[in-house]
């Protein structure tokens, strides 16, 4: 398997899985691209925000011969208003897994170790894996990640812990005290980064200030998506707040224009669209209501989920997930199957618009019952 071109380690690297594109579901099952379902990548199902993607159509108006701004002041500058920060707290990214690789590569090398949760995003492992970091996966705790239990698994050579908050693919929740338990006990010389891609779906009672974290811990990285709430996944951009000397030590690493002009509007529009922001919550609220209560009808069990997305268990057995989901497909309905994940009963099923969730139901209901 291995050969002379890439270390070992390269060749351990299993590629990362997307969702199915409609496309492509599309030509295989010989369906309408445009009566297909995509509910599978935990986009947002209301699109772009009409504001963004005038912004983005504006920012393509000018010379576009020239390289975007390389420090993306603007956005930055829209960023560390809308969230109170300085702007030199700010690394712009080109969508929040490049913050996670950034970081990867910044911190941890060949032989060093990064501690993550089972069940946590897959990219935490690629990451580790493609530095040759040793990745230690600590076996959760009701599908959320055990803290005490990856606590104890900081060795000598691990150099980052990753925590999603909430979680993919599983949905769970940290509760802030537990987070801010946790950042109390972390040597200090070991970086944490605190995913916090969903962090918009949050119900205003349990929403909490990451940033005051940021303030208190110099081993602190935040990392936040305009892919998900915002809307903006097709255009690739997130961010990373951190203290100045880890946020410099990530502009090292970073490519220099790796966030591109029309990006980099788009995200300054979508964060002053707070109506928009807004409806995806309540959008996001209704369907996990819709979704849920479907699933409690058909005795399935789920996990209950503050993300914008449900993992729901679809059978006993371990071809389970792969049987529904591909009779799923031959609806024209794409979602997730997370066997990648070693959950191969489950899939992951992201929330939609009422009308697709209730197509959704609807032929999970012929398939299942
Ligand atoms: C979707 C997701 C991201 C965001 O990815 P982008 O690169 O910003 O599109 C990051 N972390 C988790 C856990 C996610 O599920």
């Amino acid at each position: 398997m291995t050969n002379q071109f890439a270390p070992d380690y390269i060749h351990t690297i299993a590629p990362y899985q997307a969702g199915k594109p409609i496309s492509e579901v599309a030509r295989e099952f010989g369906l309408d691209p445009a009566k297909i379902i995509k509910l599978a990548s935990n986009e947002n199902p209301m699109g772009m925000p009409e504001s963004a993607c005038k912004a983005a159509q504006a920012a393509l108006t000018g010379d576009n011969g020239r390289y975007p701004d390389a420090n993306g002041f603007s956005l930055k500058k829209a960023v560390s208003e809308r969230y109170s920060v300085p702007m030199n707290w700010i690394t712009l990214g080109n969508g929040s897994n490049d913050i996670i690789d950034i970081a990867g590569r910044t911190f941890a090398k060949n032989g060093d170790s990064i501690v993550f949760s089972e069940y946590s995003f897959i990219v935490y492992m690629l990451t580790a894996k493609a530095v040759g970091a040793t990745g230690i996966e600590v076996p959760s705790k009701n599908y959320g990640h055990d803290l005490d239990a990856m606590l104890k698994a900081i060795r000598e050579d691990t150099k980052i812990v990753f925590l999603a908050n909430p979680n993919n693919p599983t949905g769970t929740f940290l509760e802030p005290e537990e987070i801010e338990a946790f950042l109390d006990k972390v040597p200090s010389n070991v970086v944490v980064v605190i995913d916090e891609a969903y962090n918009e779906f949050l119900d205003d009672s349990i929403q909490y200030d990451s940033t005051a974290w940021v303030r208190k811990y110099p081993n602190l990285l935040v990392s936040r998506t305009f892919s998900k709430a915002y809307g903006l996944a097709s255009l690739r951009v997130g961010f990373g707040l951190a203290q100045p000397e880890l946020t410099d030590l990530l502009n090292r690493v970073r490519q220099p224009f790796n966030t591109n002009a029309a990006a980099q509007a788009a995200a300054i529009a979508a964060l002053d669209d707070v109506e928009f922001l807004k409806k995806s919550a309540e959008n996001n609220a209704q369907g996990y209501k819709m979704l849920t209560q479907a699933f409690e009808e058909m005795g399935l069990e789920y996990v209950p989920s503050y993300g914008n997305f449900v993992l729901v268990k679809v059978g006993d057995d371990v071809d389970a997930g792969a049987r529904v989901n591909l009779e799923l497909l031959k609806r024209g309905i794409i979602v997730r199957p997370v066997k990648g994940y070693k959950l191969p009963e489950w899939l992951r099923i992201s929330i939609g618009l009422p009308e697709e969730n209730q197509a959704f139901i609807k032929a999970l209901k012929e398939i299942l019952v």
